[in-house]
């Protein structure tokens, strides 16, 4: 691949504003672009309004600009794609892989994350053309559905997509979903190479089976570590994860390059952001992030002295 040719993004939905764990995933897919030389972009995923916060939008924006995290180009929101979701969602529906499943919440609850595909005999050829109850729309899996992910931290590994089932591509509150959304815009914005969080690794071979369905190019995926609280459990909004703090903004970084495996030198804690971000551009090697699901404070590497 040209090194030009790379595209990187970071897609956070504003939900409220970024904590340490969020900038660990913009730092990350942030080196890693500019390290191959290629290009930042920046999504909002505002599909989901009654979970978003107001003003958590320019929050992040403005967080990370503090951080030197400078994207390339405009931000896309998601909020103004809904047309092209609209279409991938009919296409899909005439290629007939696509269903209505009008299963209600608890029925979904004792399924334990795995959709029986009970209402598949129900066939939906677009949103358009579905039942009056309030409903959801499916993909219909193949009968066998097994993806290899050659991660370019965690290696390679193979989903059984069948142990998950059919799952959804629009929600019952007539949203687009997650999978739907977010592949079909790294297919529009060109992303070569995604750089997320392991929570999404579930997602990642939802997200490259549907490209196939749609006939788009599926980016490379580099999961790394989340950060976790002591208790082991993902820094989150849900569980209070503190705001970044803007006058920390050195050691915000310092802590995350730790994190991601950087012995940082200690010039670097009197150093400006730019020259952090130089630094750490120059010596950014993706062998380093350590190949696990979590990560806490504590695993952070010593700054040397
Ligand atoms: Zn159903």
């Amino acid at each position: 691949m040209a090194v030009n040719s790379y595209i990187g993004r970071f897609a956070p939905s504003p939900t409220g504003p970024l904590h340490k764990g969020s900038l660990l995933a913009a730092l990350a897919s942030f080196l890693d672009a500019r390290a191959n030389s290629g290009q930042w972009l920046l999504r909002i995923e505002d599909l989901d309004p009654p979970r978003e916060v107001p003003g958590a939008a320019d929050l992040i924006l403005r967080q990370l600009d503090e951080h030197g995290l400078h994207w390339d180009g405009p931000v896309l929101y998601q909020s103004s794609r809904l047309p092209a979701y609209q279409d991938a969602l009919q296409q899909l529906g005439r290629a007939g892989l696509l269903y209505a499943c009008d299963c209600n919440r608890a029925r979904l609850r004792t399924l334990n994350g795995c959709y029986d595909g009970a209402c598949r005999a129900r066939k939906a050829n677009s949103a358009a053309t579905s039942p009056d109850k309030p409903h959801a729309i499916r993909i219909q899996l193949p009968e066998r559905c097994s993806i290899a992910l050659d991660d370019l931290i965690q290696g390679v590994m193979v989903f059984d997509l069948g142990k998950t089932g059919d799952f959804i591509l629009w929600r019952r509150d007539q949203l687009p979903a997650y999978q739907l959304a977010c592949s079909l815009d790294d297919g529009y914005q060109g992303i070569s190479h995604v750089v997320r969080g392991s929570d999404l690794l579930d997602s990642s071979p939802r997200q490259m089976h549907l490209l196939h369905c749609l006939d788009i190019e599926t980016p490379q995926y580099a999961h790394i570590p989340v950060l976790s609280n002591p208790q082991g459990e993902k820094l989150s909004k849900q569980n209070h994860a503190p705001k970044l703090n803007s006058r920390q903004v050195l050691s915000n970084l310092l802590d995350c390059l730790g994190l991601l495996g950087f012995n940082t030198p200690s010039e670097l804690c009197g150093a400006s952001i730019p020259q952090v971000l130089d630094w750490a551009t120059k010596h950014w090697q993706l062998s380093n992030i350590p190949p696990l699901s979590r990560v806490t404070e504590s695993d952070k590497k010593q700054q040397l002295s």
